[in-house]
């Protein structure tokens, strides 16, 4: 945790973000995380992906817009994703055996976007306006939305905002954090709903304040918080590429009898495909994030700051220059 911190801090300066952006010893790693800078190269990443039977969420890269004019311009790469995803082959199947009804999970492709990307920076109100639109253009072409959680200063108001849209619009959920020490209370916010959650260990350079310091713990918080979703149903989605805690959840499922259809697998981009193959292989669902676009620079960081063979290859090469 102590590496990943450093390397969180380190990449967050503006120098070295120059050095990585303009240096092309980054690029192969850049392309291992990241599906290409258009829509359409990442749906021919896509393509490739669901040819495995595996399911897809597609983002577009991006955080924290600096005004409302950048905001609306994420909003119409949003609105332009549904309306394309629509033409994929695998989703227009499904929707035609499955009618529009916003509540089946299970959807071969969909889209994880962030609030801070609607606008939040700008005002609550206008990213709820832009968070409505989508949604409403999702409804209508059957699709489903997921929210990403960012940093901690914007989770209770991303729940908040689910909960605040779930009359209107049931095709949406949200992610949460184990390292977070809030987040058991979260989870029962979500299944009081209904909502769909994704279970992520949480990627943000996070104070001791709010959230675990130590793996061991949030590890612990993970598997617990894994299984309380799971028996609750609602369709969660295990993120993790933590095999030792995949097959304990494994083990769980089959001990308690619960259904391999009512829950998914998620895993990111570029990251353990053999797993991905081998639960889908099993009979599992699993999913992959798959990123696009130029804003790759955040995202690409927090990935390296997840393991420290992808940080000492970053180091090595910032100290070549
Ligand atoms: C589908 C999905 C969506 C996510 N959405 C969010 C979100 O909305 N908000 C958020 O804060 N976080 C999100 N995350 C990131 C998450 O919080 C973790 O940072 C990330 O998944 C790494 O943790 P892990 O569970 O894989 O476990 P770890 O203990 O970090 O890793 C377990 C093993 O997985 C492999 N691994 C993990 N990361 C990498 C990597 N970058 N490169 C190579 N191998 C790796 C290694 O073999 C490692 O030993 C998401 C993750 C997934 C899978």
């Amino acid at each position: 945790m102590i590496a990943r911190n450093l390397i969180l801090k380190t990449s967050s300066l503006k120098p070295v973000e120059r050095i990585v952006r303009g240096s092309r010893t980054f690029r192969p790693l850049v392309s291992r995380f990241i599906a290409g800078d258009t829509l359409e190269e990442s749906l021919s990443a896509c393509e490739v992906v669901l040819k495995k039977g595996i399911k897809v969420t597609l983002d577009y890269l991006g955080e924290n817009t600096k005004s409302e004019a950048e905001a609306l311009a994420a909003k119409a790469t949003y609105s332009k994703m549904l309306e394309r995803i629509s033409t994929v082959p695998e989703f227009a199947t499904f929707v035609k055996e499955h009618g529009h009804e916003p509540k089946i999970a299970r959807d071969p492709l969909n889209i994880s976007i962030k609030l801070t990307q609607c606008g939040l920076d700008q005002s609550l109100e206008f990213a709820e306006k832009n968070f409505r639109d989508v949604l409403q253009i999702a409804k209508d072409r059957g699709n489903f939305v997921r929210v990403d959680m960012e940093a901690s200063e914007y989770t209770e108001r991303t729940i908040e905002m689910i909960e605040k849209v779930w009359p209107e619009f049931q095709n949406t959920g949200t992610v949460l954090q184990s390292y977070l020490f809030r987040t058991d209370e979260d989870v029962e916010r979500m299944i009081a709903i209904g909502a769909r959650v994704r279970i992520v260990k949480g990627a943000y350079l996070e104070p001791a304040s709010v959230a675990f310091p130590e793996k061991a713990k949030v590890d612990e918080a993970y598997v617990r918080q894994a299984k309380r979703l799971l028996s609750a149903g609602f369709y969660p989605a295990i993120a993790t590429q933590d095999e030792t805690i995949i097959n304990e959840l494994k083990r769980y499922v089959a001990a308690e009898k619960i259904d391999r259809q009512s829950f998914e697998f998620q895993m990111l981009y570029g990251i353990r495909r053999d797993l991905q193959e081998g639960l889908v292989n099993e009979g599992f669902n699993v999913r992959v994030y798959v990123p696009f676009g130029d804003a790759w620079y955040p995202y690409f960081t927090r990935r390296l700051a997840e393991r420290p063979a992808n940080m000492m290859f970053m180091a090595k090469s910032l100290f070549k220059g």
